[in-house]
């Protein structure tokens, strides 16, 4: 049993939210971000590394959770210090997400969070969630509109668990996280696409999608955009581990984001490949479509956790060398303009 999402959407959004598909989508555009600690201006955010996860758990990294809500935020602390201003947290349901932690950190340390709702590839899950693709659509908006649980477990027990509070205010996502595998997309995935497509027509909120090597994206994008969702509200992630500026260039063209988070995986390339890459990209006039992250996602890459080389290698190390090649103006596109733009939630102007 499913119930409807009936709560207002704040933050600037001028029609009501329904949960029908057909109604109530007067809402114009929105011009806000929903963090964990309340909506904010897209133009005061700062400069955001666009992916990383300060907590995740998934039989694909054994060994590596990130599970520790103060090592987490030592470690975030730092990402902070090396020049960022937030981050988008990219871990969907059930991989050992902690949304009410992660409010608690942005709280403390005054860095920007944005959580994730959504459901990963089907890789990352040892057991199916206990969510219905019939019920998926439903779930992420609400994790989007009222807000996420304090634990996935809670979804074992019922399908509309109470959002976790944080002075008494609701923790809510800020973004849609899905993913596909190498060149195929599963049945399950595609529902979870679908149901991504069907959350964003009624909330207006951004899609993440995780592909491999960036296989089968222009295939996700037109999926996506056959079912509502505009490529401006898309962004790929992992677009560098493909360092094709040919194919970042035919994906940039549509509109979607490329998320760059290569660096400092130097068993696939040195990083002058990434910076040849992203240079190419800007190059041909597309420095509005790139992102920059990290995506550590590691315990190992945790310094806080005795690890190398932690989140700020990307402010202190590999931003330098950035800057260096495309110049500060695009850098600040990069790190400032572009994920503000992409976290904005959207919707048609009227009439859905
Ligand atoms: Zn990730």
């Amino acid at each position: 049993m499913t119930r409807e999402v009936t709560d207002d959407v704040t933050g600037g959004m001028t029609g009501g939210m329904t949960g029908g598909m057909t109604g109530g989508m007067t809402g114009g555009m929105t011009g806000m971000v929903r963090t964990v600690l309340g909506d904010r201006d897209p133009a005061g955010l700062g400069i955001l590394d666009y992916h990383e996860h300060l907590f995740h758990a998934s039989p694909l990294l054994p060994g590596e959770d990130l599970d520790d809500a103060a090592a987490s935020e030592r470690e975030f602390a730092a990402l902070l210090h090396s020049g960022f201003d937030g981050i988008i947290d990219a871990t969907p349901i059930g991989l050992g997400r902690r949304t009410a932690e992660l409010a608690g950190i942005a709280a403390r340390t005054g860095g920007v969070v944005v959580a994730s709702t959504g459901r990963h590839r089907d890789a990352h899950y040892a057991e199916p969630l206990p969510i219905a693709d019939d019920d998926l659509a439903e779930v992420l908006a609400r994790e989007l509109v009222v807000g996420v649980p304090a634990d996935d477990a809670a979804y074992r027990r019922t399908a509309t668990p109470e959002p976790a509070t944080r002075s008494g205010a609701p923790i809510r996502a800020g973004q849609i996280k899905v993913g596909i595998d190498y060149w195929r997309i599963s049945g399950a995935e595609r529902q979870a696409l679908l149901a991504a497509a069907e959350a964003h027509r009624r909330t207006g909120a951004p899609v993440m999608v995780h592909t491999e090597r960036m296989s089968a994206v222009l295939e996700v994008l037109a999926l996506l955009g056959d079912h509502g969702v505009p490529a401006a509200s898309v962004a790929i992630a992992h677009a560098d581990r493909n360092p094709d500026p040919g194919l970042h260039a035919e994906v940039a063209e549509t509109g979607a984001y490329l998320g760059y988070d290569g660096a400092a995986r130097l068993r696939d390339w040195p990083e002058s490949v990434l910076l040849d890459c992203l240079a190419a990209v800007v190059e041909r006039g597309h420095g509005d479509r790139v992102l920059i992250g990290g995506d550590v996602a590691r315990r190992s890459g945790y310094v806080s956790h005795g690890g190398l080389p932690g989140l700020s290698y990307l402010g202190d190390r590999y931003l330098p060398r950035l800057r260096r090649r495309v110049g500060e103006r695009i850098l600040d596109q990069i790190l400032r303009v572009n994920p503000a733009r992409y976290l904005t939630w959207r919707r048609p102007a009227a009439g859905g």
